[in-house]
Order: structure tokens, then C-alpha cells, then sequence
């Protein structure tokens, strides 16, 4: 008889009732929902606040490891690797496959190496965006890896991959993997990386000084000359603060070109790029037509006209992403993101 009570309340109050416990349930589904979809938007403040937490954390890593270090005694490695062996000539077998390259890198977990023989010098993230480029990101990190390796890098490797249909969005990418990758290690220096350019020198160190550093000089498809005074474009090294200070990269670049010539806005900070020597800053590019989901961007010229008016509010600090998925495979970190509408 006691689940009848309800029906001998007067009928308004019975309706309330429904009405409440149906709002309630509409506001507990919504929520999780937007909990779950939305990653957290590192807006300035958030960001900051991460930031240095990272920094902290990154100081206990340091400490935790200097502990387990302490037995070894390692001696900071040296400024020039032995190990370095210059120009070479570069192979794509056909058939390589990733357990190939996970065998000849046995020493790689996670995507992170860092040399058993000294301490490194520094703890570099390379970015690489990515969207169905599986066959030139295979040969990038058949070849990638060793390179490091020979550097005596602390090194980790992270796969931006963008999902879904938006216009690809390199620029944004990269911001969304310094972000992420901030959030496990306090990585040292940023190389921004594209997918399909492969070093054929090992003394092109991906590390990062004092000034921002412009890694292809040259490549074979332009006869390893500079496409233009100017061009910053293919490989960047940045310090974790150099990229801080420029805000990042703008997220405005929808499709190809234009987001690497926004980034000299380094030089409105008074930075200064600097180059390898063209005999060691050498690329080979992996062929390929342009991609479904990449045309040319045709506003490119009329956003770079507005960097120095928006750097400030267009970059770390505002990208927004829904974060898909962290993978970590043996030979790299995949982060995985879609740019939702409005994002
Ligand atoms: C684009 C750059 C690109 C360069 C080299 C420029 O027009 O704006 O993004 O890297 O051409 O091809």
C-alpha cells in the first residue's frame, strides 16, 4: 500500500513532483556529458597554473631520478655526441614494417629514450602532426629514432593525430602537443616536426639554444636550397619559454601554408632565427600530392597581416580541443584530438 502514497497526494503537488524528478535527471545526463566530451580548455590563467605545476613536477622527476642516478654518477654528456657519423644516405624500403623499427630500437619505450652512458644535456618532445600518413611516419621514426639516439638526447617522440573532417590544422596541433606534453615531463626544447621530412645529417642537433632554431636549410626537392629568406617552415626548435613567450602558434590556419610564416613572430620578440650550415641542415622529403582535407589556405595572407594585433589572444592560451585518446605505443606517444565545430 505504501507505493500508492503518492497517488493520494492532492494532484498539482503530484505533478511538481515529476516535473522535479525529471529535471533532476536531465541535469545529472548533461553533465556527465559535457564532463566527459569537453577536455579541459587550458585557457591563459589554467594554463599558467599547469604550467608551473609542471615545472614542479618536472623538479621532482628530476629529483626522483638524480636519487636513482646518485649510485651510477652519471657525467653530463657531451656537448658534441661521439657518436655522431654526418651525412647519410638515406633508404625507404618498400616493405618496412613497424616491428622492424621497434626491433632495431629496443632501448625506445613509450616513444622516450634518454642515453645510458651520460646525463643528457636535454629533454626534448619532438611533435609531429599527423593525419593518414602512416607510411611517411613509419619511415620518420625508422630513421628519427637512431638519429636521437646518436645525439645522446633525452628524447620523447608525440604523435598529434587530428580526427574527424575539420581542415587539418597543423599549427594547432602542435600548440595542443606542447600542451599535453607539458602536462607529463617538463620537456626542455620543442622540435615541431613535419611527417614527411626525414634528416639525412646527425650533426643537425634537435636541440635548443638561445634563439629559436630553423632546422631544413635545404631539401632534394628544392635542391636543398632555402625556399625563402625567411622561411621557417618543415622543422622549428623552440625552448619550452620561447614558445611561451610568443603565446605558440595561432590556431587560425585551417588547411595548408601560412601558420609557419605567422610564427616569425618571434622576431617582433626580439628573437633571432638561426640556422644550421646548409651542408648539415639537409632534408629528404617523402613524396606526396596534396592531401584531402589540406588545401591551400587562401586567407593565409590576410590572417598573418594580423599577428602582432591578436598573438596575445590567439594561440596557447585559447585552444581548445577534445581530447580523444592518449596512446602510448612502444616507439611513440599518440594523442589523438578532434577540433570540434567552434573550436
Ligand atoms: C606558405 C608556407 C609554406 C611555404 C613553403 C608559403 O607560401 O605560407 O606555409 O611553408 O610557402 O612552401
Amino acid at each position: 500500500m505504501g507505493c500508492n502514497l503518492p497517488f493520494h497526494l492532492p494532484y498539482k503537488f503530484r505533478l511538481l513532483l515529476l516535473f522535479t524528478l525529471g529535471l533532476t535527471v536531465v541535469g545529472w545526463a548533461t553533465s556527465n556529458y559535457f564532463v566527459g566530451a569537453i577536455q579541459e580548455i587550458p585557457k591563459a590563467k589554467d594554463f599558467m597554473a599547469n604550467f608551473n605545476k609542471v615545472i614542479t613536477l618536472g623538479k621532482e622527476e628530476t629529483l626522483a631520478s638524480d636519487a636513482t642516478a646518485k649510485s651510477v654518477e652519471l657525467d653530463n654528456c657531451p656537448s658534441l655526441s661521439p657518436n655522431l657519423r654526418g651525412q647519410s644516405k638515406l633508404i625507404f624500403k618498400p616493405d618496412l614494417t613497424l616491428q622492424e623499427v621497434q626491433a632495431n630500437n629496443p632501448k625506445v619505450s613509450r616513444g622516450r629514450y634518454r642515453p645510458e652512458e651520460c646525463k643528457a644535456l636535454q629533454r626534448v618532445a619532438i611533435l609531429i602532426p599527423h593525419r593518414n600518413r602512416e607510411k611517411h611516419l613509419l619511415y620518420l621514426l625508422e630513421h628519427l629514432h637512431p638519429f636521437l639516439q646518436r645525439q645522446q638526447l633525452d628524447y620523447g617522440i608525440y604523435i598529434i593525430h587530428q580526427a574527424g573532417t575539420k581542415k587539418f590544422n597543423r599549427a594547432k596541433l602542435l600548440n595542443v602537443g606542447y600542451l599535453e606534453a607539458l602536462k607529463e615531463q617538463a620537456w626542455d626544447c620543442f622540435v615541431f616536426h613535419d611527417v614527411d621530412l626525414v634528416p639525412e645529417n646527425d650533426f643537425n642537433l634537435y636541440t635548443c639554444e638561445g634563439q629559436p632554431k630553423h632546422l631544413v636549410v635545404g631539401r632534394n626537392s628544392t635542391g636543398y636550397r632555402l625556399r625563402y629568406s625567411g622561411y621557417f617552415g618543415g622543422v622549428t626548435a623552440l625552448s619550452r619559454e620561447q614558445f611561451f613567450k610568443v603565446n605558440g602558434f595561432s590556431n587560425n590556419y585551417w588547411g595548408w601554408g601560412g601558420e609557419d610564416d605567422d610564427l616569425r613572430l618571434v622576431e617582433l620578440h626580439k628573437m633571432k632565427i638561426s640556422r644550421p650550415k646548409p651542408e648539415v641542415g639537409k632534408y629528404t622529403m617523402i613524396f606526396h600530392t596534396r592531401d584531402r582535407g589540406n588545401e591551400v589556405n587562401v586567407d593565409r595572407m590576410k590572417l598573418l597581416h594580423q599577428v602582432s594585433r591578436v598573438w596575445r589572444t590567439d594561440g596557447l592560451s585559447n585552444c581548445s580541443y577534445k581530447l580523444l585518446s592518449v596512446e602510448y605505443n612502444p616507439l611513440y606517444t599518440n594523442i589523438t584530438v578532434d577540433f570540434w565545430s567552434g573550436a
